[in-house]
């Protein structure tokens, strides 16, 4: 099946061929078990992939974002779920644009060489929800760094992880002329944390090693502030561009794994003589999906051009995560009613992908901030909030 134009065919098929030893049984088993994918990370991360934005000077693989999403998408179209590693790559935008040098020496070639593990990103609190602005999450200045206590809410992977980037308040709300200003990025050492952090995790729909982190007077040394304090919104919102596009790229990849396996379903299910496929009614959701998963791909790309050029990307990062996760969750119901019961059956694999790909609709950011943002960031209509 035609996708959209494609620069990395050799990175692609690479991506796959390392897929295809993890079948969906693997995925299965770990589904049930709520267990994560110990061993694909590790050979994703033996294979460089995971390094991949890390530049060459660092032991990483010096791509560019458009390579990066070309990898999540494969995993994810292949049936796996980049969820369990992803924030590796987004969370380089953080650091890379905004560490010193002094930190991209001391933790770039450890994470290119997989002995660090960058994989937990902790911004969303249960007080503050989708408005980043009010964490109360404080770190406070004492001798030769922060100390930290606060709540912390969804913050996946933690449990897998060695480093986490956080962010917290330098600066009470009450004392700042802006309300994203006060706020500070730190790279914190899971390794050192010890008792100041308290891991609970939480039960979701799907498998995805998420938990609520409970912190209490974590130190984290001063050299361990990324970028300005009081910056560190404006900061993470590299990360956060980088995230938005990466994860579309998941939700592209989950959108054309659905119209794969839905058309070919569709070709061989025969029911009334004929295969299913033949009819419209069946034939026409998968076709759209398609459309929609194609149109998606499109803003994606324009949103990596942007990116790797260090331009603005804020309206195509936000547009693109929309249309792919809109696009992945009408992939997601035009098969599993192709599928017919056996879309519900475990073993066909479809019922555990529909669950995965309904997240990005939420999460990272839910689609009705994005059209918040674009209603009044892009269209210039007035601030509802
Ligand atoms: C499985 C999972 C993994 C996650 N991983 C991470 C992670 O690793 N790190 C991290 O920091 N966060 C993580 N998140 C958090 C995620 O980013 C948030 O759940 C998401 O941004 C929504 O925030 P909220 O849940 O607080 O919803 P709320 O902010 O409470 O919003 C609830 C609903 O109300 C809507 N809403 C709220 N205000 C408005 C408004 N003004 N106009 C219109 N609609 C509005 C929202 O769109 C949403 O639909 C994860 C979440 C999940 C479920």
């Amino acid at each position: 099946m035609p996708t959209d134009r494609d620069d990395y065919e050799q990175l692609r098929k690479a991506v796959r061929s390392l897929c295809a030893r993890y079948p969906e049984e693997y995925w299965r088993k770990l589904d049930r078990d709520r267990a994560y994918p110990e061993d694909f990370v590790q050979e994703l991360t033996e294979a460089g992939f995971l390094g991949a934005l890390i530049p060459e000077e660092y032991g990483g693989g010096g791509l560019g974002m458009g390579e990066a999403c070309a990898i999540l998408e494969e995993i994810n179209r292949s049936g796996a779920n980049a969820a369990a590693c992803h924030a590796q790559m987004y969370t380089m935008g953080t650091l890379l644009r905004h560490g010193s040098e002094e930190q991209k020496r001391r933790w770039l070639p450890g994470i290119a060489e997989g002995r660090l593990r960058l994989q937990a990103f902790a911004v969303t609190e249960p007080d503050a929800g989708s408005d980043t602005t009010r964490i109360s999450t404080r770190a406070r200045r004492v001798d030769g760094g922060y100390r930290i206590s606060g709540k912390k809410i969804f913050i996946s992977r933690v449990e897998h992880s060695d480093l986490m980037i956080l962010l917290a308040r330098t600066t009470p709300l009450e004392e700042v002329e802006k309300k994203t200003r006060g706020l500070s990025a730190f790279l914190v050492d899971l390794r050192e944390a010890g008792d100041a952090i308290r891991v609970r995790p939480v039960d979701t729909m799907m498998n995805h090693a998420t938990t609520e982190l409970f912190i209490d007077d974590l130190e984290v040394p001063e050299e361990n502030l990324i970028g300005e304090e009081g910056r560190g919104f404006h900061h993470i919102l590299s990360g956060m561009n980088a995230e938005r596009i990466l994860l579309a790229s998941e939700s592209v990849g989950d959108a054309y794994y659905f119209v794969d396996r839905a058309t070919r379903y569709a070709g061989e299910r025969i029911v009334f003589d004929r295969p299913i496929g033949k009819n419209q009614g069946v034939q026409f959701p998968i076709a759209r999906a398609y459309v929609q998963a194609r149109a998606a791909a499109a803003v994606r790309d324009e949103a990596v051009a942007l990116y790797d050029a260090q331009e603005p990307c804020g309206p195509e990062a936000n547009m693109c995560k929309l249309l792919a996760s809109e696009a992945a969750w009408e992939a997601a119901n035009a098969a599993l009613d192709t599928f017919g019961g056996y879309g519900f059956a475990e073993e066909y694999g479809i019922e555990r992908k529909f669950r995965e790909a309904r997240l990005y609709v939420v999460a990272p950011v839910s689609n009705n901030m994005v059209l918040s943002y674009v209603g009044q960031h892009v269209l210039g209509m007035p601030r509802s909030f």
